[in-house]
C-alpha cells in the first residue's frame, strides 16, 4: 500500500509517501516559520497564500524523492481538520483535484490522529494504548483500543501545552515559536522558583495551564516592582518542570487506569527534551513501553497523515469529492 499524505493545517506545507503505513519513503516539509516569526505568531491569510504557492511543488518533490509515480499510489490522505480553515482548504483542494484526475481513493485524516501515528513510522503501535497528545492547540489523553478508534480520557480546560510554552516564551521576550526556545533556555537554569502544579480534582485526567502562565507573569511583575533581576533561565526551567511533572504524572495514571502497557507521546511538545527524559525514566521504572517520535516527526508533517490515512484506507473510510475542510473537526 502506497499512500501520499498532504498536510496544510497550519504553517507547514507538507507532502509525504508512506508504504504500508509504516515505511517512510519521503517527507517534504516547507516551513513558513520565518515568515510568521516577525508577527510573533501564525497569520492565517499569509499562511494560506504560502500554501497555494508551495503545494504543487511540495507534492511533486514527495513523489520524486520516493521514486513513486502517481499511478502507483493506492490512495491520497489529507488533513481534513482541525486547523486554520483557509490553510486546510488548500490541502483538501489539492488532494481532491489529484484524486479526481488520477482516479485515486481519497481519505480525510484528523490532524491529531496523524500526530499519534507519527510513532507508527518508527515501531508499529501496539494496542490497546494510551496517547498523550501535546501540541500547539491540543493537550489530551486518548485511549486507543485499536486502529482508528479513539476515546478521550482527559483534555485541557484552558490553554494547550504548546500554547502555554509559546505564551510564556513571549513574556520572557523569546522569539516565536517559543517551545524550543524555552527548552534551550531552561537547560542553562535551575528549577528553583516555586510555581503551581494544576492537579485539579483527585481523579481528573484533565489539564490546566493558565494558572501557571499567570504565576510566571506575576513573578516577572513582582520582581520588576521590587527592582530585582529575574533569572530568566531559572524561570524557564521552573515553568517547564511544572508542565512536565503534571503531564508525566497524569499520563502514567491514565495508562494504569486503563490497564495498558503502551504509552505514545505525540504532538509538537513531544520534542521537549525535559518531557522526553522524564517520561522515559518514569516508563522504564513502571515497566511501560513508551513510543516517542523522532524530533522531525513531532511537529507538523505529512508522513504522519499518510500513516494514519493508510489505516483509514484499509478500513475503507473513503471521502467523496465533496469532502470539505473542517476547522473544528472532532476526533471523538
Ligand atoms: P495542533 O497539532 O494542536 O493543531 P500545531 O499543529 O500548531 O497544533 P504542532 O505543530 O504539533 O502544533 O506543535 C507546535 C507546538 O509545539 C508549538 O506550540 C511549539 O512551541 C511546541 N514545541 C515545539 N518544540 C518544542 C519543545 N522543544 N519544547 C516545548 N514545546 C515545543
Ligand atoms: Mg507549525
Ligand atoms: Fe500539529
Amino acid at each position: 500500500t502506497l499512500v501520499l499524505g498532504i498536510e496544510t493545517s497550519c504553517d507547514e506545507t507538507s507532502a509525504a509517501v508512506v508504504e504500508n503505513g509504516e515505511i517512510l519513503r519521503s517527507n517534504v516539509i516547507s516551513s513558513q516559520m520565518e515568515v510568521h516569526r516577525k508577527f510573533g505568531g501564525v497569520v492565517p491569510e499569509v499562511a494560506s497564500r504560502r500554501h497555494v504557492e508551495r503545494i504543487t511543488d511540495v507534492i511533486q518533490q514527495a513523489l520524486d524523492q520516493a521514486g513513486v509515480k502517481q499511478s502507483e499510489l493506492s490512495a491520497l490522505a489529507v488533513t481534513q481538520g482541525p486547523g486554520l480553515v483557509g490553510a486546510l482548504l488548500i490541502g483538501v483542494a489539492a488532494a481532491k483535484a489529484m484524486a479526481f484526475a488520477a482516479g485515486l481513493p481519497l481519505v480525510g485524516v484528523h490532524h491529531i490522529a496523524g500526530h499519534i501515528y507519527a510513532s507508527h513510522l518508527v515501531k508499529p503501535l501496539r494496542f490497546p494504548l494510551v496517547a498523550l497528545v501535546v501540541s500547539g492547540g491540543h493537550t489530551e489523553l486518548i485511549y486507543m483500543p485499536g486502529h482508528n478508534r479513539f476515546e478521550r480520557l482527559g483534555k485541557t480546560r484552558d490553554d494547550a501545552a504548546g500554547e502555554a510554552f509559546d505564551k510564556v516564551a513571549r513574556v520572557l521576550e523569546l522569539p516565536y515559536p517559543g517551545g524550543p526556545e524555552i527548552d534551550r533556555l531552561a537547560r542553562e537554569g535551575r528549577p528553583s522558583i516555586d510555581l503551581p502544579r494544576a492537579w485539579l480534582e483527585p481523579d481528573s485526567l484533565d489539564f490546566s495551564f493558565s494558572g501557571l502562565k499567570s504565576a510566571v507573569i506575576n513573578h516577572l511583575h513582582n520582581a520588576k516592582q521590587r527592582g530585582t533581576t529575574v533569572q530568566r533561565a531559572d524561570l524557564a526551567a521552573s515553568f517547564q518542570e511544572s508542565v512536565v511533572e503534571v503531564l508525566t504524572e497524569k499520563s502514567i495514571r491514565a495508562v494504569k487506569s486503563k490497564g495498558v502497557d503502551h504509552l505514545v507521546l505525540a504532538g509538537g511538545v513531544s520534542a521537549n527534551s525535559a518531557l522526553r527524559s522524564a517520561l522515559s525514566e518514569r516508563c522504564r521504572k513502571e515497566g511501560i513501553r513508551l513510543s516517542v517520535p523522532p524530533i522531525e516527526l513531532c511537529t507538523d508533517n505529512a508522513a504522519m497523515i499518510a500513516a494514519a490515512g493508510t489505516f483509514r484506507y484499509l478500513d475503507r473510510e473513503f471521502a467523496g469529492l465533496d469532502m470539505n475542510a473542517e476547522p473544528n473537526l472532532k476526533l471523538v
